[in-house]
């Protein structure tokens, strides 16, 4: 028996989980005929990851450069009457605009905990405490770092984000078992969320909130800004954007940059060459709505 809304989306999103894992994802280019129908009519929610997304992998985040043929694929969507742009990621908001440099883009920093919109306004949480935890973790973390060449730590405010990718053959285990060691009974107290990525290793607010979140909080938040449908598209590699995915099952396309069977996206790109060749295809079926 059906219940009132909120259990039809669960069951909803309940099967379309379950779909996939026995599905699996597809390759985007070879669905392209179903993505135009699912986009006929609507209008466009991009949301975009920036570091192996929009960019290549790099081995300091400092390096990412938004190449210059996205940028342009970038503007031409913000000119598009029936498309909105969000930038999601896990790096400082202050960081993400100065990168991306563009206006009319919806900018979700520090893993959904920063949100800046032109239309809409997110209050956000009170983060003093978390952020007492993080400077001393920073603390602790930085004594250690003298005995681990080429690790670091970015201070993002809101969040810490180690970085190891540099380190020395063989020291990676040793960081990382320390790492765990000086987090771990902050985490076990619920004062903290830890995240591991690709090669970096992430301090968080405990509070319940991620991609998915802030994503589902912009998609409800615009309601009441646009007319008809919106088919929000997500677009990312990290481990965070799982729960973009995940949020997203039931109601908007999503894409993982590389093929991954444990992941919740419906659809993969091989890897980040083929962003450009993706936001071109979307972008020619946006247009042609005028
Ligand atoms: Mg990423």
């Amino acid at each position: 028996m059906v219940g009132p809304p909120s259990d039809l989306i669960r069951w909803r999103s309940f099967y379309f989980t379950f779909m996939r894992k026995i599905c699996g994802m597809k390759y985007i280019f070879n669905a392209l005929d179903a993505i135009k129908k699912e986009m006929s009519g609507k209008e466009l929610y991009l949301f975009l990851d920036y570091d192996g997304t929009l960019t290549p992998i790099v081995d300091h985040p400092q390096h990412a450069a938004l190449p210059a043929p996205t940028k342009k694929l970038l503007k031409e969507f913000i000119k598009q009457p029936h498309c909105k742009v969000s930038i999601v990621t896990g790096r400082a908001l202050s960081d993400i605009r100065r990168v991306i440099g563009m206006q009319h883009i919806t900018y979700i920093g520090n893993h959904g905990f920063e949100i800046d919109d032109p239309k809409v306004s997110f209050k956000g949480f009170d983060l003093t405490h978390t952020r007492e935890i993080l400077e001393y973790l920073k603390w602790q973390i930085n004594k250690e770092l003298v005995f681990f060449k080429g690790a670091f730590i970015e201070d993002k405010g809101i969040c810490l984000c180690i970085h190891y990718r540099q380190l020395q053959e063989g020291q990676t285990e040793p960081f990382k078992a320390l790492l765990h060691e000086i987090v771990v009974p902050f985490y076990l107290k619920n004062e903290i969320y830890i995240e591991i990525d690709k090669k970096v290793f992430e301090i968080k607010p405990s509070f319940e909130w991620d991609k998915g979140k802030a994503v589902l909080w912009l998609l409800n938040a615009y309601k009441k800004h646009v007319k008809g449908d919106i088919l929000p598209v997500y677009i990312g590699d990290s481990m965070t954007d799982e729960y973009a995915f995940k949020a997203l099952t039931s109601r908007g396309i999503t894409v993982r940059v590389g093929r991954s069977d444990k992941s919740l996206s419906q659809y993969y790109i091989k890897d980040q060459n083929e962003t450009n060749t993706l936001l071109s295809l979307l972008l020619k079926s946006t247009a042609k709505k005028g």
